[in-house]
């Protein structure tokens, strides 16, 4: 995707975006979805959640993280400042699998391209990936959360670069006091990665030059 730089283009492209999940057929997801969970939020967050999978309450509520485990998200953002105002929240498939169940990884690979626009019409800096499923996508590897919580690191995903920070998900930590202690440090951590800026990005390619027409030497004006 080319780079979209105006705050206005971005969102009006991420509608765009929105307009096509909503129709979305990629995958056997859209036959016992209710409603597509794309994500919500600020279209123009520095920080970005990405979760694994719509449940029962998002399904039909159409938004991310309203039930239990979002509560609990909510609650952590509080304790540092914040506010979903201020994040975007997305997941990494965007309707919700039967039962619960775990997303397979034909449906994550339909999917992700949605993710993937919405980090590159956000732009946020930094990206806190929830669980396995989002770090292991954004990271292009198969090292499990309980390894990588609470470092950060930075990632190329697409044309840029972002401060990744794997998290537990916070339902993991809904009835496991231990875990949740660790989720809770890791997201005091938050202010502190955040305030260190954007990353250096990757150098674009340069435009290709145009083909010498000898007009140069014509001396047009
Ligand atoms: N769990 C997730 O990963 N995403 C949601 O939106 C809700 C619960």
């Amino acid at each position: 995707m080319l780079a979209v730089n105006s705050s206005a283009e971005r969102r009006e492209r991420l509608k765009l975006v929105y307009q096509e999940a909503r129709g979305c057929t990629a995958c056997p997801l859209h036959e016992t979805r209710t409603q597509v969970v794309f994500g919500s939020g600020n279209a123009d967050a520095q920080l970005m959640f990405v979760g694994e999978a719509p449940g029962a309450n998002e399904d039909l509520q159409g938004l991310p993280f309203v039930g239990q485990a979002g509560k609990l998200l909510d609650k952590l953002l509080a304790e540092i400042g914040m506010d979903r105002a201020g994040v975007f929240i997305a997941n990494t498939v965007k309707c919700r699998p039967p039962d619960n169940r775990n997303p397979h990884p034909h449906e994550i690979e339909a999917c992700s391209h949605y993710l993937y626009s919405q980090l590159d019409l956000i732009q946020p800096t930094m990206v806190c990936t929830l669980g396995n499923f989002a770090t292991k996508l954004l990271r292009g590897d198969p090292t499990g959360i309980s390894v990588l919580h609470g470092r950060a690191e930075v990632v190329t995903i697409g044309p840029r670069a972002v401060r990744l920070y794997p998290l537990y998900h916070p339902a993991a930590a809904l009835y496991a006091p231990s875990t949740l202690e660790l989720l809770r440090a890791d997201f005091r951590r938050i202010p502190a990665i955040l305030a260190l800026g954007p990353p250096a990005q990757p150098e674009r390619e340069p435009p290709p030059s145009a083909p010498d027409d000898g007009e140069a030497q014509l001396g047009l004006f």
